[in-house]
């Protein structure tokens, strides 16, 4: 209040600090109503009808401003979350540090939220400010003071096709920014999470970040730390599957808030070998994200900790473990390490141990080795993760190579393709090299890189069944 007083003494037009929104019709906005999912517009309807306000709300709007078919739908409304309960057959409140409505109409859900109020002064707080929980209803206006970046509090009525804007967002949108809601380090501080955010809209959206709204994030980074490790975790899974994975990794790094977000990840980063891999998998998965495909948590993470894994592997096997007892061994430290600081799901953990402990499987290519591991139920990833690891350099093309030609050859090419390897052995020469037995990996510390740079091998896809 005495801050808002201040400007308006001082006749600061400030965006932190609007009179009303600014209104927008049709012609000005230029939102394309087809871009509208049927069920915002009957939630928002429905609403309406009852007599309340209601609004779609916040990244959907944002993305209609941005001609981008939204991927989701939220909406707010005066209504409390009763309210809005009543008016909808299949509607379940959720949430205990914010009650939020879910909304379904099949497999659609919609988030309906009530107006939020400023937190109140008491509301709990851990040691470091974070809020930790608060309920208080308020107006649309302060509904927007709370939401985190100015594109991410416009309110868009489908009835009247009106942009209500409270923080200067269409500006903002136009001039590709991204610009916090109010003083930078306060918000920071109540949701380090904000931070993760910036970042991730950055790289998305292809926006820049303005300079207050960039300046605190190095210093305020650790609070991160803070967070619980399962929302930290939700965050880091929306950018690492934002289609901009690649760019979102530069961007935390530019930011100085890589450290302590996937646990060692800087290190792996730092190391050219590891570098390249993790630039290959997270390419990979932003260009199957652009296709409309699926991609696996499982292979992602899979893939960001493996040089962590490679190493660990190789300690054990230099302390004269055997390679695939080593391997799990590898595994379960990392996935221990992760499993705490990422609050990994057993699900992801379980498909992650298997694109690892799949990996030696593929350098056995005699009898019917190679047959037993096409039935592998998670074939089609642990292939790929081989294909990913002859792409970066980390093994001879060659082994990838074959398995293509294994996995797409007809019975005949598979068996001539295992007898050419058993002539290729028995003659004792050529490519394949001797290795002690049941000793993998075949990179030791620094990697042999077999056939170098291993750009001609195919471009990975990863997930199981295309
Ligand atoms: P996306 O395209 O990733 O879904 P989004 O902006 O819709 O982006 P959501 O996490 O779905 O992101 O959040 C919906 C809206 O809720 C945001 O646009 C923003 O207005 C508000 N919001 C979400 N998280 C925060 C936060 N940590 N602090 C303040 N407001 C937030
Ligand atoms: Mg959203």
């Amino acid at each position: 209040m005495i801050k808002k007083l201040i400007r308006k003494i001082l006749g600061v037009k400030g965006k932190e600090a609007p009179s009303g929104p600014v209104i927008l019709g049709p012609q000005q906005h230029g939102i394309d109503p087809r871009l509208l999912s049927n069920n915002a517009v009957r939630v928002t309807s429905t609403l309406q009808e009852a007599g309340y306000q209601a609004f779609v709300v916040g990244g959907a709007v944002r993305d209609l401003l941005l001609g981008v078919k939204p991927k989701d739908f939220d909406i707010a409304t005066n209504a409390t979350p009763e309210q809005v309960k009543r008016l909808f057959r299949r509607a379940f409140i959720i949430g205990k540090r914010f009650q939020i409505v879910h909304v379904m109409f099949g497999q659609d859900l919609l988030e309906v939220t009530t107006f939020r109020g400023p937190a109140v002064d008491n509301a709990p707080k851990d040691e470091h400010g974070r809020v930790l929980r608060d309920n208080t209803f308020g107006t649309q206006a302060e509904d927007a003071e709370r939401r985190d970046f100015t594109i991410n509090a416009m309110y868009y009525n489908p009835a009247t096709q009106e942009v209500l804007d409270y923080h200067g967002g269409i500006e903002d949108i136009r001039a590709k920014t991204l610009r916090i809601i109010g003083v930078p380090e306060a918000r920071y501080r109540e949701d380090p999470v904000r931070m993760l955010r910036v970042v991730r809209f950055a790289a998305k959206l292809q926006f820049a970040i303005e300079q207050h709204t960039a300046a605190p994030i190095r210093v305020m980074a650790p609070l991160i730390n803070n967070v619980p490790a399962a929302r930290v975790f939700d965050e880091m899974l929306k950018l690492l599957m934002s289609g901009h994975a690649l760019a979102c990794l530069q961007q935390l790094r530019k930011e100085g808030l890589h450290h302590g977000l996937l646990p060692l990840l800087d290190v792996v980063l730092e190391q050219p070998l590891g570098f390249k891999f993790v630039t290959l998998a997270l390419d990979s998965t932003d260009r199957r994200i652009h296709a409309g495909k699926t991609v696996s948590p499982g292979f992602l993470f899979a893939s960001l900790l493996w040089h962590q894994v490679l190493e660990k592997w190789n300690a054990y096997l230099a302390a004269g473990e055997f390679a695939i007892p080593a391997l799990h061994q590898a595994a379960d430290d990392v996935l221990d390490s992760q499993t705490e600081k990422l609050a990994l799901q057993r699900k992801i953990g379980s498909d992650m141990r298997d694109i690892w402990s799949m990996q030696p499987r593929f350098e056995r290519r005699t009898g019917k080795n190679p047959y037993k591991l096409l039935e592998h139920t998670r074939f089609r990833a642990g292939y790929d993760f081989l294909l990913l690891r002859c792409a970066s350099g980390e093994i001879d093309t060659e082994l990838g190579q074959w398995w293509t030609a294994f996995y797409e050859g007809d019975e005949t090419a598979r068996e001539t393709l295992i007898a050419g390897l058993q002539s290729q052995s028995q003659g004792g020469g050529g490519a394949k090299r001797k290795r002690p037995p049941r000793r993998a990996p075949r990179n030791r510390e620094g990697g042999n890189g077999g056939g170098g740079g291993g750009d001609s091998a195919p471009a990975p896809a990863h997930s199981d069944g295309e």
